[in-house]
């Protein structure tokens, strides 16, 4: 039987207890049985665990840091497990919790930050997948541009690779909020941001790292390679003496 992942449409074969026709004509508001549920949190899993790998690879999580999740339904989230290596994932190392962060297995942890996570999914209904690395562009960006608050991106063609971008000749503010062990002091910053209605499809974290998303998984790994690639292009611009 072939179920998708609800984020992605991502397919993969198992046995399960429903028909895929069944499943496809369900109403969005009805509740998941548990058999469902388990069989797209292994999906999303499945594609955690490849996107780990590759970003992984590119040296963007370094020890075990960095955090991953996908929305399995409307109520639940699939989010990695605390303190797991990202590069060797695997859909065991991937856990559901509810959008308050209750665990669906409560012998499991999740990532420390998941209510950052949570915090997205519960704003943005739109949002299928958040993914969180701490690459070195993105901590050192961080620093540099923490007094300022954000960096705003200007001119650069790659502004076109996050949505709701059609033109280089644009501004697109990426706030920088103070790093906390206290992920209500994050929270309060994002939410002020969401507040005043200003577009946010990604932040930086001060010395810390990078959260981006996006309606699925492609998606939010596209808005996280360009601005990868765009904050390595800012750090190269201080270097040589130019002017963003
Ligand atoms: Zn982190």
């Amino acid at each position: 039987m072939v179920l998708p992942c609800a984020a992605t449409g991502t397919i993969f074969l198992r046995h399960v207890h429903v028909t895929f026709s069944r499943l496809n004509d369900r109403r969005d508001d009805m509740p998941l049985t548990s058999a469902q549920l388990a069989e797209r949190l292994h999906a999303c899993g499945v594609e955690i665990a490849r996107a780990g790998a590759d970003l992984a690879a590119r040296g963007w999580t370094p020890a075990t840091s960095s955090n991953f999740s996908m929305r399995i339904d409307a109520t639940h989230v699939a989010v990695t497990i605390s303190g797991r290596d990202k590069g060797a994932l695997t859909p065991a190392d991937v856990m559901a919790v509810d959008l308050d962060g209750r665990a669906l297995d409560p012998g499991l942890r999740p990532s420390a930050e998941t209510a950052l996570h949570l915090q997205v999914y519960r704003h943005e209904p739109d949002v299928g997948a958040v993914l969180h690395t701490h690459s070195h562009n993105q901590t050192v960006a961080s620093r540099l541009f923490a007094p300022q608050g954000r960096i705003t991106l200007r001119g650069w063609e790659l502004q076109k690779a996050v949505t709701g971008y059609t033109t280089h000749d644009s501004a697109l503010d990426l706030p920088v909020f103070p790093n906390s062990q206290d992920m209500r002091d994050i929270e309060s910053k994002v939410d002020a941001w969401f507040g005043a209605g200003k577009p946010l499809y990604a932040y930086l974290i001060e010395g810390h790292g990078l959260y981006t998303w996006g309606r699925g998984m492609a998606e939010a790994r596209r808005h996280l390679e360009a601005l990868e690639f765009l904050l390595a292009c800012e750090l190269d611009l201080k270097r040589l003496g130019g002017t963003p």
